[in-house]
C-alpha cells in the first residue's frame, strides 16, 4: 500500500512555499497561506486564516472588488484565473497579479491562488532595460504635469497638484503621497494635498496646523533637504516623537523632500509605505525631488503672479488718485480748467444725443484786483475758497459741474437745464454771495463783495445746429458766448447776470 498524504500533510507542504500562495479547501472552505504570503503581506497568523482579513480591490477602478469578482469565487465558477488586483491585509497593500489553480488529491480539492506582487519596481529593478523604461515613464509623467501646471489658471492648480500626486503615487507604487505647507514662521505645517492607494486610510484632515516643534528630528532633517527612513523601527531615540507618530499610522518607511519657493522653505512632498520596511534608492530620491521641484516652480510662479496682481491693483489705485489730482484745483478743491474742458465737450454731445438743453455760467468776482490791494493776497485766496464752496452749494443737479476756470473766474456747466432754470440758479448765486457778507470797501453794493455772471443757454434744437462744429469748436463757442454775456453784466453795473 502506497503512502497516502493526509490533509494536514498537504497543508503543511503548501504552507512552506516561498512564493505568495493562498489556498482554500473546496469542501470545507478552510483557508491557509504560504510562508511567502506571510512574509510579503506581513501576516503572522499561523493557523487558519479568516477570509475577511484580506481585501481585494479592482486595480483600475480602485473600488472594493464585488463578491462575484473575488478571485476565489471567479476561480471556482470560471476556472483558471489571471487577473490584476490590489490586495490588502491588515499590514500591507500591494498590486498583484493573481493566478489560480486546483490541486486534486484523494483527500480533497484545494483552490490555490498565486499572488505575484507588481513589485516595488519604483526602485528595485536594476535590470537596465526596465530601469530605462521606468525613467522614460517618469519623464513622461513629469513633462505631462509640467505642461498642465504651466497652462493652468489659478483655480485649476489644486486639482492638478492632486492629480500629479496620484499619478506619482501609482507610478512609484507607494501607499500614500502628500504635500505639506509650512506657515511663514515655520511654526506650523499643514497637509494641503494627499493621495492614498486603495484601502489606505487618508490622514489629511488630522494633519492641519500641526506644531512643527512636536517633530524636531523630522524638521531638522527636512530643513536640510531630505528625510529618508527605510525602517521606522530603527529610528534613533532622539526621534521618539516621530517614531510614535509613524507607528501609530503603521508607516514603516517614508521619504520626504523639501520644496523651496523664492529661496525659502515652502513645505515638503513625501511618500509612505505601510506595513513593511523598504530601502529607498537614489532613483526614488531623484524622482521625488524632481516632482517636488516641479511643484515648487508652480507655487513660485503662483506666488509671483499674486504679487504682480497686487502691484497692478496698487498701480491702478495710484493712477486713479493721480487722475483725480490732475483734475482738481489746488486752492479751492473744485474741478479745474482741465476737467471743465473735457466735461463741457462730453456734456454737449450727451445733451445733443439725449434731447436735453444745456446752460453754462461764467462767474467773475467784482473789483477783485482792488480787494487784493486792500486786504492782501492771502485774504483774496480765502475769498476764492468761500466762493467755490458757495457756488457748489448753489447748484443742486447731480450732473452739474462747478469749476475754477482761471484766476478769479469760475464756470458752471448745467446739463439738462434750460434758460429760465439757469437764470434762477444765477439769481440764487448772486444772493448767496452777498449773504456771505464779505466786506469790500471798493464795492458799490453795501461795501460787500459781489460777483457778475454771464449766462448762455442752448435748447436741444440749438445744440443740434451746433452739431456741425467739432466738439472743441462748439465748446469754445459756448464759452465765448458766456464771456460776452459776462462783459455785459460788468458793463451794466456788476452784481447781476446777463444773457
Ligand atoms: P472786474 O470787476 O472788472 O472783474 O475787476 P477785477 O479787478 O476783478 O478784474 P481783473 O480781471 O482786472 O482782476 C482780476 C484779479 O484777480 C487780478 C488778480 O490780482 C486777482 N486774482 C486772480 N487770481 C487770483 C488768485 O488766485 N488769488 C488771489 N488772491 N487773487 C487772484
Ligand atoms: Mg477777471
Ligand atoms: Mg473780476
Amino acid at each position: 500500500m502506497g503512502m497516502r498524504l493526509s490533509s494536514e500533510d498537504i497543508v503543511a507542504v503548501l504552507k512552506q512555499m516561498p512564493s505568495s500562495i493562498l489556498f482554500k479547501r473546496i469542501d470545507s472552505g478552510e483557508l491557509h497561506c504560504s510562508k511567502g504570503f506571510e512574509k510579503t503581506f506581513g501576516i503572522t497568523k499561523l493557523n487558519g486564516l479568516d477570509e475577511s482579513a484580506i481585501t481585494f480591490f479592482d486595480s483600475h477602478s480602485k473600488q472594493k472588488t464585488a463578491a462575484n469578482e473575488l478571485p476565489f469565487n471567479l476561480a471556482a465558477t470560471e476556472g483558471a484565473l489571471s487577473r490584476q488586483y490590489r490586495v490588502q491585509t491588515q499590514c500591507r497593500a500591494m498590486n498583484c497579479r493573481v493566478e489560480s489553480g486546483v490541486i486534486t488529491t484523494s483527500v480533497g480539492q484545494w483552490l490555490v491562488l498565486y499572488l505575484t506582487p507588481d513589485g516595488n519596481d519604483f526602485i528595485d529593478d536594476n535590470r537596465e532595460n526596465s530601469a530605462a523604461g521606468k525613467h522614460i515613464a517618469f519623464n513622461q509623467l513629469l513633462s505631462n504635469f509640467s505642461s498642465k501646471l504651466i497652462n493652468a489658471n489659478v483655480n485649476e492648480l489644486d486639482s492638478i497638484i492632486g492629480q500629479a500626486l496620484a499619478a506619482f503615487g501609482e507610478f512609484s507604487n507607494v501607499d500614500r503621497c502628500y504635500l505639506f505647507e509650512f506657515s511663514e514662521d515655520i511654526e506650523l505645517m499643514s497637509n494641503t494635498h494627499e493621495w492614498v492607494a486603495a484601502g489606505v486610510t487618508p490622514f489629511i484632515d488630522e494633519l492641519q496646523n500641526m506644531p512643527t516643534s512636536s517633530l524636531p528630528f523630522f524638521i531638522s532633517h527636512i530643513s536640510n533637504g531630505i528625510f529618508k527612513v527605510d525602517d521606522v523601527s530603527s529610528l534613533p531615540d532622539c526621534a521618539a516623537a516621530e517614531k510614535a507618530v509613524f507607528e501609530e499610522e503603521r508607516i514603516f518607511s517614508l521619504l520626504c523632500v523639501r520644496i523651496m519657493v523664492n529661496d525659502t522653505i515652502y513645505g515638503f512632498i513625501g511618500c509612505d509605505i505601510i506595513g513593511s520596511p523598504y530601502s529607498w534608492s537614489t532613483f526614488d530620491i531623484q524622482y521625488l525631488r524632481r516632482i517636488g521641484e516641479m511643484l515648487g516652480n508652480t507655487l513660485q510662479s503662483l506666488h509671483n503672479r499674486k504679487i504682480l496682481q497686487k502691484m497692478q491693483v496698487e498701480l491702478l489705485e495710484a493712477n486713479k488718485q493721480l487722475e483725480q489730482l490732475a483734475n482738481i484745483d489746488g486752492l479751492t478743491g473744485i474741478a479745474n480748467r482741465r476737467l471743465f474742458d473735457t466735461t463741457l465737450k462730453r456734456d454737449i454731445q450727451r445733451c445733443q444725443e439725449q434731447g436735453l438743453s444745456l446752460s453754462l455760467l461764467l462767474i467773475d468776482v467784482d473789483f477783485f484786483k482792488q480787494y487784493n490791494d486792500d486786504y492782501g493776497h492771502v485774504a483774496g485766496d480765502r475769498v476764492l475758497i468761500k466762493i467755490a464752496q458757495t457756488l457748489s452749494n448753489s447748484c443742486l443737479g447731480n450732473d452739474d459741474l462747478v469749476a475754477r476756470y482761471g484766476g478769479e473766474e469760475f464756470a458752471i456747466i448745467l446739463p439738462g437745464t434750460n434758460n429760465s432754470e439757469a437764470k434762477a440758479i444765477a439769481s440764487r448765486i448772486l444772493r448767496n454771495i452777498t449773504l456771505l457778507n464779505i466786506p469790500h470797501e471798493a464795492s458799490a453794493y453795501d461795501k460787500t463783495l459781489t460777483v457778475s455772471i454771464g449766462l448762455i443757454s442752448q435748447t436741444n434744437d440749438d445744440l443740434q445746429s451746433l452739431y456741425d462744429l467739432s466738439g472743441d469748436h462748439s465748446a469754445g463757442w459756448l464759452v465765448s458766448q458766456a464771456d460776452e454775456a459776462l462783459y455785459r453784466a460788468k458793463d451794466e453795473g456788476r452784481n447781476c447776470s446777463r444773457t
